[in-house]
């Protein structure tokens, strides 16, 4: 197998458009408006500056690059979706204006997938536009990384389905035009086999937001609790077959797993560039903060650390292109991408904000607000213990028990086995 690190030259150009674009368009207008959420389509900054932003990534080529040419975008691999998103990762601003933000991308999938006609007309077209925004909503306040405690259900009434109960940690519901919502379906059976997936419209009458949840010392935030009370809705938003939500949903997870992990490969770099910045920029006791050792050490760890994550990070993506996203190889290398995210998040950007002094924890630089954002990816899309449990399964089928009493690697038994191949030289 031949290994090649060189990047396309066609596609270099785009890189560089994007990384000029990020630099001269995205970021200026992210930090003036960083207090607003780009899910927000009401705000005034949507017409008058993210339209425009949005035209441009357009006539680029380059928006929802992750969708194929049938819904309006590019079709590209994981390896270019991650030399891309590697730059976007810069701005919590820059998916939004590249039509590639979660969880509205995997929730096109969803309704590209299972969605009827009239569903991608109301709200699949709006949606891949920019237009409007979705929610995602399967975890529920008694529990979300063990679906057998779900109990949020869905019960047949003529020709419609009736919902009751709660979810909890409903991103972007008070922007959202929809929902996907799992549910229950089936109780007598494996929750895997008796759940489905619903298209539920926001604002569904007996559809209670019970509170939105803030995050990072927010009072009120983008994380809605919600109480579904006798929501109804048409048999025609089931979206694939009954019991089979689990199945549907995988549709989406593990690429916007990915996709988290390569924008993280961006936030980190982000990190080492103030760094070093910093480093070369202040002195004390007489010297550069660059010139003093343990300064170094921290600088060479963060790049170190930063490499081994960026080249995991395309290590799986490559697989995913190669294998497909829902195989074998494709779950155990999202899966390790998934639970390495939030420590180097954690770890370069506690090093870049330590090395700022106090300034460095202000909400004077995006330091602070990102590294208290770093433990929720740890949490969302499920806590890592889970994601280390697939590790550790995938990588545990590929060995076998010895049936002897010393392991395979005991050097006595070893020399015992092997002697009688060098017997005349012992
Ligand atoms: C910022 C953010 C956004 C989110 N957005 C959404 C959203 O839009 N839609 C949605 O449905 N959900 C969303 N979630 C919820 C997320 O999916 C859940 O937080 C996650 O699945 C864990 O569920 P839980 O919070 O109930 O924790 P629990 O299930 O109670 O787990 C808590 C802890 O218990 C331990 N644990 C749990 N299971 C195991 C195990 N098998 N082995 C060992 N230890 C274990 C882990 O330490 C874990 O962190 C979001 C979460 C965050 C933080």
């Amino acid at each position: 197998m031949a290994i090649d690190f060189s990047i396309d030259p066609d596609f270099q150009q785009k890189l560089d458009w994007i990384r000029a674009f990020m630099h001269e368009d995205i970021e200026p207008f992210a930090s003036v408006f960083r207090d607003v959420s780009p899910y927000n389509k009401q705000h005034a900054v949507q017409d008058a500056i993210v339209r425009p932003l949005q035209k441009k990534v357009q006539e680029q080529g380059l928006w929802a690059c992750h969708l194929g040419p049938e819904l309006g975008g590019q079709g590209y691999g994981q390896v270019k979706l991650a030399l891309m998103n590697e730059i976007l990762g810069r701005s919590h601003w820059a998916p939004s204006i590249f039509g590639c933000q979660a969880p509205d991308s995997g929730n096109a999938e969803i309704l590209a997938h299972y969605g009827t006609e009239a569903q991608k007309q109301e709200f699949l077209r709006p949606l891949l536009d920019g237009e409007i925004v979705s929610t995602y909503s399967m975890t529920e306040p008694q529990g979300g990384a063990d679906p057998s405690l779900f109990t949020c259900r869905a019960e047949r009434d003529g020709s419609d389905w009736v919902i009751n109960g709660e979810k909890w940690f409903a991103s972007n519901y008070r922007y959202a035009s929809f929902l996907i919502v799992m549910l229950v379906t089936n109780p007598d059976v494996d929750v895997y086999r008796g759940s489905s997936m619903l298209l539920v419209p926001a604002g569904a009458p007996g559809l209670e937001l019970i509170r939105n949840v803030g995050v990072e010392g927010e009072s009120e935030g983008d994380h809605a609790y919600l109480r579904f009370n006798n929501v109804r809705v048409p048999s025609e938003n089931l979206l694939g077959e009954e019991g089979q939500g689990f199945m549907v949903a995988q549709t989406r997870l593990g690429g916007g797993r990915l996709h988290h992990g390569m924008r993280s490969v961006g936030m980190a770099q982000r990190a080492l560039d103030m760094m070093c910045e910093r480093a070369l920029s202040r002195t004390t006791r007489g010297k550069q903060l660059g010139k003093h050792q343990s300064v170094r050490e921290k600088i060479a760890n963060t790049w170190i650390e930063l490499q081994q994550f960026r080249l995991q990070v395309l290590y799986a993506a490559w697989i995913v292109d190669q294998y497909g996203g829902n195989s074998e190889q494709a779950r155990l290398h999202i899966a390790g991408v998934k639970v390495e995210t939030p420590k180097i998040l954690i770890d370069t950007i506690g090093r870049a904000m330590h090395l700022h002094g106090a300034l460095g924890i202000t909400s004077e630089l995006p330091l602070a607000r990102s590294w208290l954002m770093a433990p929720s990816l740890g949490l969302a899309d499920g806590p890592t213990e889970v994601h280390e449990n697939t590790v550790a399964r995938q990588v545990l089928k590929q060995y076998s028990p010895v049936d002897t009493l010393f392991p395979s690697e005991h050097l006595p038994s070893r020399m015992e086995k092997y002697k009688a191949r060098y017997k005349d030289l012992l």
